[in-house]
């Protein structure tokens, strides 16, 4: 299934590899690929063994190869320390970061470095998320290499819409551990989106939510497209709200109405048994009304459980009104109205995502909240894959109409004279984007040139984050304004922004690699924008009173220097004015007015001046001479 192409240049045949899309899920995790030939995405279905692939891995006793998948899955109950599920939730976070939450796992999470990020152990060998998930994902390869008849070497990965820098990076860790080259990270939903088609035509604008209910989780997402941009202008959910919360409001009704005998409760091999009958009950009720099985105890007693839809729905009510009230905030925190009607204006579609929105009260309660029909066109157990598959194609250059950008939420600088914030990449700009300015030195014979990297939208860097620092070394000695220092900034499409320092006139370099959004979480992006326009006014009497400051010293500076070298041209009269007037400027600048400052550096200014210039002349008069100065 490999494309051939040939290179027109040399006439050779070019063997094109098919890049595949992930969708690495909490619960469940599928392959896809779009086809070469017909250009359309499909989910890779290996063997009939569907397109599904559980997030579950079991370690065999013995040490053999882990199982992935269904056939790890079954291990679930039988053998729970030997076999790990959920572990996206571990991925890129500290013991610190699981809270409460460590504790509800089947296997053993190690907490002996509450910095540090998690392990899991399984019997006496320790797992990194990262090498779990690389496990998972290298079974995926397997499947789709198989499935297509050549070598899958790259892919596009999904993960959700809040993930930080840190969990992105862990899952491209995964990705590479698991032999793919990782061509991009996308967001789920910006996927979804995809999958339906949205922000291709570079010429439309849309906004759209994402409803993703999955096994485990909760994701409400309000995206904004715009030439081909996918903007994230909200999202809020419930990171322990899905499908098996349905399940076990099931059991638990069933467990009371038909008074299971206890053996139900405490045998595991039952408690399963009751666990995928409520499984079953709830994805039959999603096409049916009525449900109906027959549990055997240990002892050999029948029991007879029975559901309605109707019944199924009052369970849940209270759970899908949780993801209603997210959706509520989502809306919100958007800057969109919460009154269905205007919302349903506001909103070009509303996408289903996820294996848990097939039920009906779900559909039904999101259509009713967002004022429109929402759309479940797509398999929502394969929308997020088929998207990925679909970025893949573009970054394949398959698909050279379309150009997929992602934007920087927060404006990236560098620390200034008197700590001012000089913005290089804006906020919301495209990336992978590339921007750079020119700098010098404020001191003569400076040799080193500290450079501050700051992300925020202040004028001051205090009041921004700081990501890095680093010192551009070896600077040959000039005087001051002379070194010409092209810092440029190049943020890849990941949000990895590489900086660098070159010292022009020697070709002095440094490089450093910084990682922006690291543990910035959305509402930190948000709260860093809000108080940039909250503080603009302040912030701008702020940046005029350094910029005067640091305009001073510098005058200060030159003075001095001139008037050190220079004093065998002046007058006693003319260097005790100066002095007099070089502390008037000093005592201005133990206020905080701008106006002093600025007078006073005006007159020392008119003062030295006359003085630079005489001194000027006897120089050109001396150098005329064709003598020596200096
Ligand atoms: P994740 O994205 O978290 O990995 P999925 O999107 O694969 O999860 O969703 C898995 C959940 O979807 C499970 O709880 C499963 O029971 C549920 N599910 C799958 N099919 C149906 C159905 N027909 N009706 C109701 N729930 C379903
Ligand atoms: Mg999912």
């Amino acid at each position: 299934m490999a494309i051939v192409a040939i290179n027109l240049t040399t006439g050779s045949l070019q063997q094109e590899e098919i890049i595949v899309g992930i969708d690495l899920g909490t619960t469940n995790s599928l392959v896809a690929y779009v086809h070469p030939e017909t250009h359309q995405p499909a989910a890779i279905n290996d063997l009939g063994r569907g397109t599904i692939v559980p997030s579950v891995v079991h370690f065999p006793a013995g040490g053999a190869d882990p199982l992935v998948g269904s056939a790890a899955y079954d291990f679930l109950l039988s053998d729970p320390q030997h076999t790990i599920y959920s572990v996206k939730r571990l991925l890129g976070k500290s013991y610190r970061d699981l809270g409460q939450h460590a504790g509800q796992l089947g296997y053993k999470v190690i907490d002996d470095n509450a910095e540090g990020l998690v392990k899991v152990r399984v019997d006496d060998r320790f797992y990194s998320p990262i090498e779990l998930s690389a496990a998972i994902l290298r079974e995926l390869r397997a499947r789709a290499e198989h499935a297509l008849k050549t070598p899958v070497n790259r892919a596009v990965i999904t993960v959700p819409a809040y993930f930080n820098d840190s969990q992105r990076q862990a899952t491209r860790d995964a990705g590479r551990l698991a032999g793919l080259e990782v061509l991009r990270i996308v967001n789920e939903p910006t996927a979804a989106a995809l999958a339906y088609g949205i922000g291709l035509d570079p010429d439309e604008e849309k906004t759209v939510a994402v409803y993703d209910l999955g096994g485990g989780t909760f994701d409400i997402s309000i995206l904004r497209i715009q030439q081909g941009i996918f903007e994230v202008l909200s999202t809020n959910g419930d990171t322990y709200l899905g499908g098996d919360d349905l399940d076990r409001a099931v059991l638990e009704h069933w467990t009371t109405a038909f008074g299971l005998p206890a053996a139900f409760g405490i045998s595991p091999h039952l408690r399963q048994q009751l666990r995928l009958a409520a499984e079953m009950a709830k994805k039959y009720l999603s096409q049916h009304d009525d449900f109906t099985t027959h549990l055997t105890d240990e002892a050999g007693h029948n029991t007879t459980v029975t559901l309605t839809r109707a019944q199924f729905n009052d369970l849940i009510r209270p759970l899908v009104a949780r993801t209603i009230a997210a959706c509520r905030q989502a809306v919100q925190d958007a800057g969109l109205s919460s009154d269905s009607a205007t919302l349903a204006t506001q909103l070009d579609a509303v996408l289903l995502v996820g294996g848990s929105t097939r039920v009906p009260l779900v559909h039904e309660a999101v259509s009713a909240f967002f004022g429109q029909t929402a759309n479940s066109s797509l398999n929502p157990d394969e929308v997020v894959a088929l998207g990925a598959a679909i970025q893949a194609d573009i970054l394949a250059g398959n698909r050279r109409d379309v150009l997929l950008l992602d934007v920087t939420p927060l404006t990236l600088g560098i620390e200034t004279l008197g700590g001012l914030m000089d913005p290089i990449i804006p906020r919301n700009s495209k990336i992978p984007t590339k921007a750079g300015r020119q700098y010098t030195t404020s001191l003569d014979g400076q040799v080193n040139l500290k450079i501050g990297v700051y992300q925020g939208e202040r004028d001051l860097v205090s009041q921004n984050r700081k990501l890095g620092e680093f010192t551009l070394t070896g600077i040959p000695a000039m005087p001051a304004g002379l070194p010409k220092v092209d810092v440029n900034f190049l943020l890849n499409a990941d949000g990895i922004l590489q900086v660098e320092a070159i010292e022009l006139r020697s070709n002095t370099r440094q490089r450093v690699d910084i990682k922006p959004q690291y543990g910035l979480t959305d509402d930190q992006v948000e709260q860093m924008l809000m108080d940039s326009l909250l503080n603009a006014k302040d912030d701008v009497a702020a940046r005029l009173l350094i910029e005067a400051r640091t305009a001073a010293e510098q005058l200060l500076y030159q003075v001095e220097s001139f008037t050190r070298k220079n004093r065998a041209h002046l007058t006693e009269t003319e260097l005790t004015a100066t002095a007099e007037q070089v502390a008037q400027v000093r005592t201005a600048l133990t206020g905080t007015e701008r106006d002093p400052i600025l007078k006073a550096m005006n007159e020392l200014d008119e003062l030295t001046r006359p003085y630079a210039e005489r001194v000027m002349n006897i120089s050109i008069q001396q150098a005329m001479a064709g003598r020596k100065i200096g």
